[in-house]
């Protein structure tokens, strides 16, 4: 397939070089001057978007992935499929999806789960929203870039399954950060503690397979000083998200609440910003109060 790949950072990249490496002729746009192996630069993302078959974005908000859609959707052709990776706000995707639409296009809100580690090992989960049409034409990609894409429904219903699970994400971090450090005033080893709740009902992959407490369980960023990994203002702006969503549908979500200003007070407030979203441990170390 002929495919356009604009935003082409620490996801885009090595999704984009997946791509290439099956064989698939792969034109990129980014912002910054960045080189991919095996993907031909344009010199606009009108250009890398334009008579393709498939083009895929990989940008940091919903603001930005309005702009290039903008930018992008006068220029692809009848037909093709506008996949958007992007982790954005739910109205964005549903609005670029219209858009789309309006051009006859098949749009796709597939957000991913999976990390860098993920992209670069094309075993990402992919969640997408978007007519059955756009699904079925999108998902020999996903293939290729991730390990599971599930069709979650109709246009934006990728973003809110992601919004979902970040949120879960961020909520149970920060109870296993809690936890580890009532544990420690307790008198109670962190192995211990470990061995107990990976295997009781206080088990969650925050604690099973990215443990918060260095040295113990899998090897995880708090094993490498919490060098991300999924960076705590990462986090921020899901759970932020999710706030956006909760507030637009009128959902009441008092522990995304809390845990949104959390990782507020961490990041802007604290020393979190640029670590792992697993430091909120040493955080609560600290004893915090407020
Ligand atoms: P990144 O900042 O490394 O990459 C974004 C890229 O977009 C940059 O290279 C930037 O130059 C480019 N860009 C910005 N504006 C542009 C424009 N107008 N036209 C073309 N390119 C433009 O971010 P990332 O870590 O690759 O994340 C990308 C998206 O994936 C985000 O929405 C993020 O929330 C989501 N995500 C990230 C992770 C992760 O672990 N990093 C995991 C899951 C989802």
């Amino acid at each position: 397939m002929n495919i356009g790949f604009i935003g082409l950072g620490n996801m885009g990249g090595p999704m984009a070089a997946n791509l290439a490496a099956a064989g698939h002729n792969v034109t990129g746009f980014d912002t910054a001057q960045i080189s991919v192996e095996g993907v031909d630069m344009a010199a606009s993302a009108a250009a890398a978007a334009a008579d393709q078959d498939v083009v895929i974005t990989m940008l940091p908000n919903g603001q930005i992935l309005r702009a290039v859609a903008d930018e992008i959707i006068p220029a692809m052709k009848h037909g093709a499929a506008f996949i958007d990776c992007s982790t954005v706000d739910v109205e964005s995707a549903r609005a670029v999806a219209e858009q789309a639409v309006a051009a006859r296009l098949l749009p796709v809100d597939a957000p991913v789960s999976g990390g860098v580690g993920g992209a670069q090992a094309g075993t990402l989960t992919f969640m997408a929203g978007g007519s059955e049409a756009a699904f079925t034409k999108a998902q020999p990609l996903f293939e290729i870039m991730g390990q599971k894409a599930v069709h979650c429904g109709d246009s934006g219903a990728g973003q809110a399954a992601k919004i979902c699970n970040n949120m879960i994400l961020g909520i149970t971090m920060i109870g296993t950060c809690e936890a580890f450090a009532l544990a420690d005033k307790l008198g109670l080893d962190r192995q211990k503690m470990f061995d107990v709740v990976s295997t009781s009902s206080g088990y969650s992959w925050s604690m099973n397979a990215y443990c918060p407490a260095p040295g113990v369980g899998p090897q995880s960023p708090a094993d490498n000083g919490y060098k991300p990994g999924f960076a705590a203002e990462l986090m921020l702006k899901d759970l932020r998200l999710s706030q956006q969503a909760a507030e637009a549908a009128d959902a009441d979500t008092p522990l995304g609440l809390a845990a949104t200003k959390l990782y507020e007070q961490f990041v802007e407030a604290e020393d979190g910003l640029g670590k792992d979203f697993s430091a909120m441990l040493p955080r609560f170390e600290k004893r915090h109060r407020g």
